[in-house]
């Protein structure tokens, strides 16, 4: 196949469109991907800050690349999970994009400031913690937003993430979810900073090339308590289907938001009247003491109990 621009013998193909770009012209069409949906989406102006969260691999590291390529003021955020080597290497990749780049990241360090890691939050009965490690990660994205003035948090959730989130809140029929699935996440409390996806419409396997042809260096190991995650299990039954019908990821996620979304309850965009401040971080929250605190409480209890009495060496 020859490239799209150049007519130079391609690299990359982008099945779905029946194009493919060689090398050096295709990291041009993904940030000109990138900046359509900014555009087309409002996910944010010139003018305003966007803080990128990051974790280190291909996805948060390729959108905040594309970002600064592009010209916005973006700086990331990474926080510090606490989940053993995984967590150091990717803090490691995170801190070294930065420098090599000159941008600027800030780190929230569970441990350290909360008192907690990730672990601790596992569930008895299925043994992961993923659910509440998605209520820290948002509630910390969220908090340093609204603290240091950022208009708009972006994260790298690609096609084959949000095609399986679909997928699975089809799967269990969670129209709630469902219905505030979206590229844009308003803000609907002065608390509450815009979330945005850029990277959306763009499949996992283009991001890895844009990541690959920009020499990004990411981590490539998938963190240990995915293992066994149903969203792995989605992703993989979407594959076999665009192997057969290529494009029928993308048709799925489009489709839906352009069409099935609308039919339902929920946008993500009503006020949120009844939101008020947590009363004990101040965080926006529909309860007196907000989910995050209320977590962070069963964490740190389960911390101290599993912390050896003074005087006990636990080797
Ligand atoms: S796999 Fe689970 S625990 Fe690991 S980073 Fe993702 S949500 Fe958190
Ligand atoms: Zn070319
Ligand atoms: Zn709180």
């Amino acid at each position: 196949m020859r490239c799209h621009t150049c007519a130079r013998p391609a690299n990359v193909e982008i099945r779905r469109s029946r194009i493919a770009f060689c090398a050096g012209c295709y990291p041009h069409w993904f940030r000109a991907r990138v900046q359509e949906r900014i555009d087309h989406d409002r996910m944010f102006r010139r003018d305003e800050r966007v803080l990128v969260a990051v974790s280190g691999g291909k996805d948060s590291l390729a959108l905040w690349h594309a970002l600064t390529r592009l010209g916005y003021r973006a700086d990331g955020v990474y926080i510090r999970l606490g989940i053993g080597g995984y967590s150091r290497r990717s803090q490691e990749k995170c801190e070294r994009f930065a420098e090599w780049h000159g941008l600027m990241l800030h780190q929230v360090d569970l441990e350290g400031s909360e008192g907690f890691v990730v672990p601790d939050l596992r569930e008895a009965r299925s043994g992961k913690p993923c659910a509440a490690c998605g209520t820290v990660k948002r509630y910390h994205f969220n908090r340093v937003a609204a603290e240091l003035g950022y208009d708009v948090v972006a994260t790298g959730h690609n096609l084959d993430d949000e095609a399986a989130t679909l997928f699975g809140n089809l799967v269990h029929w969670n129209i709630d979810y469902l219905g505030r699935q979206g590229p844009v996440l308003e803000s609907t409390h002065p608390g509450l900073v815009r979330k945005v996806k850029p990277l959306y419409r763009l499949s996992e396997r283009e991001t890895a090339a844009y990541a690959l042809i920009e020499r990004i260096d990411y981590i490539l190991e998938e963190c240990p308590m995915a293992k066994g995650a149903k969203s792995l299990a989605y992703k993989a039954m979407l594959n076999s289907l665009e192997e057969q019908q290529p494009g029928a990821k993308y048709g799925f996620l489009v489709g839906f938001l352009k069409q099935g979304r609308a039919a339902l309850p929920g946008t993500g965009f009503e006020p949120a009247a009844e939101l008020r401040a947590c009363a004990r971080c101040g965080q926006p929250t529909t309860a007196e003491v907000c989910a995050y605190c209320r977590m962070a409480d069963r964490g740190r209890r389960r911390r101290e109990r599993a912390r050896p009495p003074a005087g006990v060496d636990p080797t």
